[in-house]
Formats: C-alpha cells, structure tokens, sequence
C-alpha cells in the first residue's frame, strides 16, 4: 500500500536559513542592530525562543515567532547517563536523527566536570555502511541541512544552561568541543557542514578555536581537497580503521571506490596546505584489525606524516557481530604503531549505557520509524 506522507508537526522556516535572514533584514532593514540582539541573545545568552528576549519589542518577538524558529526540529527522547545524553531530534518531515553530548570529568575528583564535547550528525543516516556501524546499517535517508546541523549545537547549549547554570566566573556552562562525527558522513554534505562552521568558530558568535571544532570523514575525496582549499578552520580527521586497501575495504565498503593510497595523497595535501596535522581515526576490532600485523601496517602508513592516531576500542552492539579486543591487546597495538614514532591516544568509549556511542546510533530510529508506520 502507498504511504501518504503527512507532516508530523507544523511547518516554520529555519531563523538561520538563508530566505528567512534575507525576509527579516529587508522588513527589519530600519533596526539593523536589533539581529546583533537576536544574535547576542542566541549565541552569548544561549537563548533558543523569541519570546524570552525580552530586550525586544513585543510585536517583533510575536511575528518572529510566528514566522520562523531558531531549532527547525523537535526533541523526540532523551537518554541520559554520567557519561553522555544522547538526544533524539526529528525534522519538520519527520526524519530523525541524534545528537550526543559527553562529559569529560577529572581524572583526580570524579564529581569535577572538565568540559564539554558535543557529537552532531550531518546527515539522516548514512551512505557509507561502514560494517561496524549501526547507523551504517540504514542508508541515507537525506542531508541535514545548516540550520538543522548549527540547531544541534544551540539546542544542547541551551539545554546545559537551563540545567547547570553559569560558573563561577559568571559565564555560561556550554559546550566546548563539537565533532562532526555523529550520523553521515559530513564531506557528502559540505556546502551545509561548511557554512554551519562560521557560526561556532567566529568571535562575534560561539567563538570556539579550530582545534575544538573536528570534521570527520571516511573516504569523501573531493571534499578533502575542496575543504583544504578552502582551509575550513577546524581541525580534521580522516577515519582509517584499516592500513591496507584489502581491510579497508572490508570495514568500509565505500574505500572500493577510491584506493587508501590515494586518500592519503590527499591527506598529505591537505596538511601541506593547511599546515594541519590530521587526527587518524582507528575503531579497533577483536580479531578483525587488532592484529601485530595491523599495527606494523599502521605505523608504517604514518610515521612520516604529521599524524596523530586515536586507537578506539570497539563498542559492542547487538546488532552488529563484532566484539571488543582486550585492553592488553589495545596496548600492545598502541606500543606498535608508537615504536614507529606516531602519537597514540587511546580514546575511552562513552555513552556504553546509553547506546550513544557514535556508531551504535540509529537502532532506536528505526524502531521509531516502524513505530510510526514509516519504511526504510
Ligand atoms: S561510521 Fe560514520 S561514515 Fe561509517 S556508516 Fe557510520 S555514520 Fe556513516
């Protein structure tokens, strides 16, 4: 039977896009300084509703929001533990997708919060089907779009301050990190991922430096190079998980397409023009890329590059086959790559309780998408 599609929630336009900021600057064009307002009380406040800004005449905050919103999506579920909330969000059209925040604390006092990273997707679901990743497992469903990646970052901003309040030097909790390494694969939506960039790295707006600001990607070549010409200010991470073409491939099917030794020549590029070192990416897997010989082919893919390599011990999930390898094995495999000369870090896995470790996302979505009678 056909399905009729049928908007879950009523349609407004995205503050952020490009239409309504144009809308708004010609029918405001008299009172100009009144966006440095909105824009003060989004990103320096941590604001998410017209009606709380309140240094604004009360017939602009009814129409603003009567014609458009800041967060173009819903909350749908919320999951928390110590380590990570992990946010369900559904766009206007019902699609839906995650959004993780994780807490770093001390190593010395358990109870002292360090900072702040937040994971958010870029896409609904995914194309590349890595085979480790649950989110992997759906396919894409469709990009998200700039208001809807930048809305992520304003939603849990505005979430932790509405739960833990300012510091005690005056200034608002918020986020500190943000890594585009939630769901999809953020190079196959560049132009919104770039132009979401701006907002969190400008002093006029969030004001985070480039090195808290990570873009992730799998294989994406194009956009390696675009982004590197482009010299995004952000720092970048290429997702290896394998040192030969033969495994790559394997873990990550889309590799087939463009072979490692070519991917690298573009990763060379990109810290040639940038200056850049790159953070590589390495899901480790029990009896799958753990091995010596692994380890040999990883130090001896990096030791002359500016690289740095985060070993991430695989996060089990019910629906994916793969295990966990021993924390020896992890050491031994970091004491290998590091004998070559690399960085190793190995990166504690969050969000175990919650499934909100980045590639488990999705399970729940498409149980949700059942539940709502809606098809893969
Ligand atoms: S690991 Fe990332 S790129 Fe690979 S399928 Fe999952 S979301 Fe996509």
């Amino acid at each position: 039977m056909k399905q009729v599609f049928v908007p879950p929630f009523p349609l407004k336009k995205a503050f952020f896009s490009h239409e309504m900021q144009e809308y708004l600057r010609t029918t405001y064009k008299r009172e100009a300084y009144r966006f440095r307002q909105i824009e003060t009380a989004i990103f320096h406040q941590r604001e998410i509703d017209f009606a709380a800004m309140t240094n604004l005449p009360k017939q602009m905050r009814d129409d603003l929001a009567r014609e458009c919103t800041i967060i173009p999506f819903h909350l749908v579920k919320c999951v928390e533990d110590e380590e990570v909330v992990k946010f369900l969000f559904a766009g206007d059209d019902g699609q839906v997708f995650e959004t993780v925040l994780m807490y770093h604390r001390s190593t010395h006092h358990e109870s002292k919060l360090n900072r702040m990273t937040l994971c958010i997707s870029s896409q609904v679901w995914c194309a590349v089907w890595c085979t480790f990743c649950v989110t992997g497992t759906l396919g894409l469903r469709r990009n998200l779009t700039m208001p809807e990646i930048l809305g992520q970052v304003l939603y849990v901003n505005h979430y932790i301050k509405m739960k833990r309040g300012k510091k005690e030097n005056g200034s608002w909790h918020g986020i500190r990190n943000v890594v585009y390494m939630g769901m999809g694969e953020p190079l196959m939506n560049y132009p919104n991922v770039k132009a979401s960039v701006p907002y969190l790295t400008s002093e006029v707006y969030l004001g985070l430096s480039r090195r808290r600001v990570t873009i992730s990607t799998s294989w994406f070549p194009h956009a390696i190079k675009t982004m590197a010409d482009d010299k995004l200010p952000v720092s970048f991470a290429f997702s290896l998980h394998a040192s030969t073409q033969a495994l790559r491939e394997e873990l990550v099917p889309f590799a087939k397409r463009f072979p490692l030794d070519e991917l690298m020549r573009l990763c060379d590029y990109y810290t040639q023009t940038t200056g850049q070192e790159i953070f590589y990416e390495y899901v480790i897997i029990d009896a799958v890329n753990d091995s010596d010989q692994c380890a040999h082919d990883t130090g001896k893919l990096l030791k002359w590059r500016r690289a740095h390599l985060n070993v991430i011990p695989y996060n089990e999930s019910p629906a994916v086959t793969y295990r966990e390898p021993s924390p020896d094995r992890v050491r031994r495999f970091q004491m290998i790559v590091k004998s070559y000369g690399v960085m190793v870090t190995i990166r504690q896995n969050r969000g175990r309780k919650s499934k909100g470790a980045c590639w488990q996302l999705g399970r729940e979505q498409a149980k949700i998408l059942v539940w709502k009678g809606g098809k893969r």
